[in-house]
C-alpha cells in the first residue's frame, strides 16, 4: 500500500492533519476556520477568490475535501450531508435502464435507496454474491453499469476483491462504487485497486466521535469528477461549515484512533472464539473468513467491527439470546451507527437492517454486531464476556 503520496511526499498521518489546513493566511490560525458566510465580495463580475456562493464552494468544505482526497490517494473530493446524500449522487451518473449491481451484504439504508427511491424511476438492480467472481463474470448482466460494493460489508464483514470486480466491470463499461466506510483510508484505498468511486457515511470513523453526519466521494476520472461537482451544486446536499469542521478535525486522529480500534477488536475476536454461547465469529482476520484473501491482499489490518451469532439453547432461540445480550453490555452501549470511540453494540436485524427484511439482503437474526471502539481492551473484554457468560 502506497503510503507516500505523490504530490506533498507525506505519509497519511501527516497528510490527514495538514493537507488543505494550512494556517490562515490573514491571522495565522493552525485551525482551519469555520467559514460561515453564504455568499463571497467580487472584486468586478466574475472575479473573486475562488468561492462565489456557499452550496457551489466553501472554504471550510474545501479543506476537508482537499484532505479526504488525499487520504484516499484522488484526484477528487467532494463533501455531502450524509452517506446516503453522497450515494444518491453517484447513482446520478447512471442513466434510466442502467442496471446496479448490488452486494448481497450491504447497509440497510443504501438497499432501502436503491430498491424504493431509485428502482421505481426506472433504475433496475439485482443483488449479487460479489465473493463469486466466475458466477459474476459468465452471468454478467448486459444492462449493468455500476457494481455497487461494500468491503468488509455491513454487517457480516465479507470482503470483496476490489481488482477482480473492477477487471469484470470495466470489461463491460460499468463502474465500480466501493463503500470504504468500514475500512476507512487508513486501511484501505479502493482506487488504486481499480475503483471508480470511493463512497463514505463520513458519521462513522472519519468524524468518529458520533457528533456529525456527513458524507464523502473521493474519485480520480476527470470526466466522473465534473459530473459529480455538477449535481453536488445544482442537487445542493452539501455539509454545513461547522459538519465540514467536525469531520476535519476527526480525521486528523484517524490513523491512531484506527490503530487502537483494530488491536481491541482482536482482544474481542479471541474472546468470541470458542466461548459457549457463540455461534459464529464474523472477523476479517480469521483465515476461515469469506474473503479473508481478499483482506489480506487490499487492507492494512482488519478493522474494528465485528459480528457475531449466538448460539439456540436450552429452548431459547440464538434470535432471543441475541436480544438480550446488546441489553446486558455497560460499557458498549446498545445504539445504531458505528466507528467512533465509544464501543457500540446493536442488533442488526431489528435495528440497522431492518428495512432488509425478506430481501436477499436479509441478515441473520441471531446477530449482533459491535462497534469496537478505543477504550481500555480489557475493559471490553471483561464487559463483554460478563454478558455472553449470562448464556455459556
Ligand atoms: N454506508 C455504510 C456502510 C453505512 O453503515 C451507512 C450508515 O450507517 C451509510 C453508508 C449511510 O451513511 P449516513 O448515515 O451518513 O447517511
Amino acid at each position: 500500500m502506497g503510503d507516500l503520496d505523490e504530490q506533498t511526499g507525506w505519509g497519511f498521518e501527516t497528510r490527514a492533519v495538514h493537507v488543505g489546513q494550512e494556517p490562515d493566511h490573514t491571522t495565522g490560525a493552525v485551525v482551519t476556520p469555520i467559514t460561515l458566510s453564504t455568499t463571497f465580495a467580487q472584486d468586478g463580475v466574475g472575479n473573486h477568490k475562488g468561492f462565489e456562493y456557499s452550496r457551489s464552494g466553501n472554504p471550510t468544505r474545501a479543506a476537508l475535501e482537499a484532505c479526504v482526497a488525499s487520504l484516499e490517494n484522488a484526484s477528487f473530493g467532494f463533501a455531502f450531508a450524509s452517506g446516503l446524500a453522497a450515494e444518491d449522487n453517484v447513482l446520478r451518473l447512471l442513466r434510466q435502464g442502467d442496471r446496479i449491481l448490488l452486494g448481497n451484504d450491504a447497509y440497510g439504508g443504501t438497499f432501502r435507496l436503491i430498491s424504493k427511491v431509485w428502482e421505481p424511476l426506472g433504475f433496475p438492480w439485482s443483488a449479487v454474491d460479489l465473493t463469486n467472481i466466475d458466477t459474476l463474470a459468465a452471468q454478467w448482466p448486459s444492462d449493468a453499469k455500476m457494481v455497487w460494493l461494500e468491503t468488509p460489508t455491513n454487517p457480516l464483514l465479507t470482503c470483496i476483491d476490489i481488482e477482480a470486480i473492477a477487471e469484470i466491470a470495466h470489461s463491460h463499461d460499468a463502474i465500480v462504487v466501493v463503500d470504504n466506510t468500514f475500512a476507512t483510508p487508513f486501511l484501505q484505498q479502493p482506487l488504486t485497486f481499480g475503483a471508480d468511486v470511493v463512497v463514505h457515511s463520513a458519521t462513522k470513523y472519519l468524524g468518529g466521535h458520533s457528533d456529525v453526519v456527513g458524507g464523502f466521494l473521493a474519485l480520480d476520472d476527470e470526466t466522473l469528477a465534473d459530473r459529480i461537482r455538477f449535481t453536488q451544486n445544482a442537487a445542493g446536499a452539501i455539509p454545513a461549515p461547522f459538519d465540514c469542521y467536525l469531520v476535519l478535525r476527526g480525521v486528523k486522529t484517524l490513523a491512531i484512533r484506527m490503530e487502537r480500534h483494530c488491536a481491541n477488536a482482536r482482544a474481542i475476536v479471541d474472546l468470541l472464539i470458542g466461548h459457549p454461547a457463540v455461534d459464529r465469529v464474523l472477523y476479517p482476520q480469521l483465515p476461515d473468513h469469506p474473503g479473508h484473501a481478499a483482506a489480506a491482499k487490499q487492507m492494512r489490518d482488519f478493522g474494528g467491527m465485528v459480528s457475531f451469532t449466538l448460539k439456540s439453547r436450552d429452548g431459547r432461540s440464538g434470535e432471543a439470546a441475541a436480544l438480550e445480550v446488546v441489553t446486558r453490555t455497560s460499557v458498549f452501549t446498545l445504539a445504531e451507527s458505528l466507528g467512533a470511540v465509544e464501543s457500540l453494540i446493536e442488533h442488526p436485524g431489528r435495528m440497522t437492517h431492518a428495512s432488509a427484511a425478506g430481501s436477499p439482503l436479509q441478515v441473520p437474526s441471531s446477530l449482533v454486531r459491535l462497534s469496537v471502539g478505543i477504550e481500555s481492551g480489557a475493559d471490553l473484554v471483561a464487559d463483554l464476556a460478563q454478558a455472553l457468560d449470562h448464556f455459556a
